[in-house]
């Protein structure tokens, strides 16, 4: 037995929780940029505000109906999906976190018979402790719970918990027949308009589908699978160990274009700062580097410019990186134009406990440890007097490139600086 938590409009439940009076009100939370609308209170969709609304576009919609936009705090909403996962784990070891706001749970070592009564309670005990709403769905699949998922969300009636595990067959089918086919779990926008082409709109019409059809239909054994976990058989186990990274990227639009070098620079040491960081917080080293410059698409003739290093010693210094790229940057003309987004893809990621060295002398091992010791000084600085407080000078050498955020609520639980403040009166 399976079961799904998934937080309602979680980025606007994230800032609702330090701004309580905005429950009842339309608020959306931006993309980077300020672009477009990435997550909605219920108040805004019914006011017809789509997933993905570019920002400028709705901006008359937002004055008329007074919505509330926020620029995405995301350091806000990573940690406080950390505390729901932490919570989930008390409930059981056997979770998978799926995205920033979803798990999978299984339940099937849990002592419990009524399911219902269960998910009623995790979820108030969800709401009092952090402060989130959320919907659960149970079912024999995963595929199947994000059904229940889907329709604890749409029927106000269910009261955010739908378990279909006790229900009869035909009842189960109401609730599938209920699910437009792009709310299946493995359809998205892409095969969506395929299958509504071949005469599919619910998830029961998929179900209903022979193995062969669904097969030919939904590319290969992934769709019959997927045919076969809505009709309750389990093809789906638990993932719990979580995918090996094979890279790590970061990439960001700037607030401005630009041809500063200076501001590139910043923006290419930024980005490799926060990816070696992840780098290090999950143990690895990468002996590839792949930077990637865009300029305006919306503009004639848009240029790109790319670049491959080949590191012989794996490392997840920033220092050592930035150094080379920087070196590349300044070698080649055609890199010296008006540039929009910059992408940073380190890739070849080895466990950075286990150097290999070489027989021909190419690995510096003394010179990779006394690196590594300096990383582990600057990664403990910044964890007891927060995040960046010690970093390299050329991640300030200008501020040019920085996505706007014009409006974007202080990170309240990871920055000391901006904590909350309560003022009791008396
Ligand atoms: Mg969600």
């Amino acid at each position: 037995m399976f079961a799904l938590i998934d937080c309602d409009n979680f980025f606007v439940s994230c800032e609702r929780l330090f701004r309580p009076e905005l429950n009842g009100r339309p608020v959306v939370v931006l993309s980077s940029n300020d672009g477009c609308a990435v997550s909605r209170s219920t108040e805004a969709k019914a006011l017809g505000i789509p997933m993905g609304a570019p920002a400028f576009k709705y901006r008359e919609l937002f004055r008329q109906h007074n919505v509330i936009s926020f620029s995405g705090n995301f350091a806000l909403y990573g940690d406080i999906s950390r505390r729901l996962m932490l919570l989930l784990t008390e409930v059981t070891p056997y979770l998978e976190c799926y995205s920033v706001d979803e798990s999978f749970l299984d339940l099937s070592q849990l002592p419990e018979q009524d399911w219902r009564r269960w998910a009623v309670r995790l979820r108030r005990r969800i709401w009092q402790e952090i402060g989130l709403p959320v919907s659960i769905g149970i079912a024999p699949t995963k595929g199947l719970t994000k059904v229940a998922n889907h329709r604890a969300k749409k029927d106000p009636l269910l009261g955010g918990v739908l378990n279909l595990a006790d229900m009869p067959q035909w009842l189960i089918d109401t609730q599938l027949a209920a699910t437009p086919l792009e709310d299946v779990w493995g359809i998205g926008w892409r095969l969506g308009p395929r299958l509504r082409a071949e005469g599919l709109q619910t998830a029961l019409d998929i179900k209903q589908l022979t193995p062969r059809r669904a097969r030919q239909l939904m590319g290969g054994v992934r769709g019959s699978q997927l045919q076969l976990e809505l009709s309750g058989i389990a093809c789906f186990p638990l993932e719990t160990a979580g995918r090996v990274r094979q890279t790590v990227s970061h990439g960001r639009m700037f607030g401005h274009d630009t041809a500063d070098p200076l501001a590139i620079r910043a923006a290419i040491s930024s980005l490799t700062a926060r990816a070696c960081r992840d780098l290090r917080r999950d143990g690895l080293a990468a002996s590839g580097v792949y930077l990637k410059l865009r300029g305006n698409r919306h503009k004639p003739g848009s240029p790109r410019w790319s670049h491959c290093l080949r590191l012989n010693t794996p490392t997840a210094d920033p220092g050592l990186i930035c150094a080379q790229l920087a070196t590349a940057l300044a070698a080649d003309p055609a890199a010296q134009q008006i540039w929009h987004r910059a992408d940073v893809l380190l890739f070849n990621l080895t466990p950075s406990a286990h150097l290999q060295t070489d027989m021909l002398g190419y690995v510096q091992t003394a010179q990779a440890v006394r690196g590594q010791q300096r990383l582990q000084a600057i990664d403990a600085i910044n964890r007891r007097y927060g995040a960046d407080r010690l970093r390299y000078a050329a991640e300030n050498l200008s501020n040019v490139w920085q996505p706007k955020a014009g409006s974007r609520s202080p990170r309240y639980t990871t920055d000391w600086g901006e904590l909350p403040v309560a003022i009791i009166k008396v």
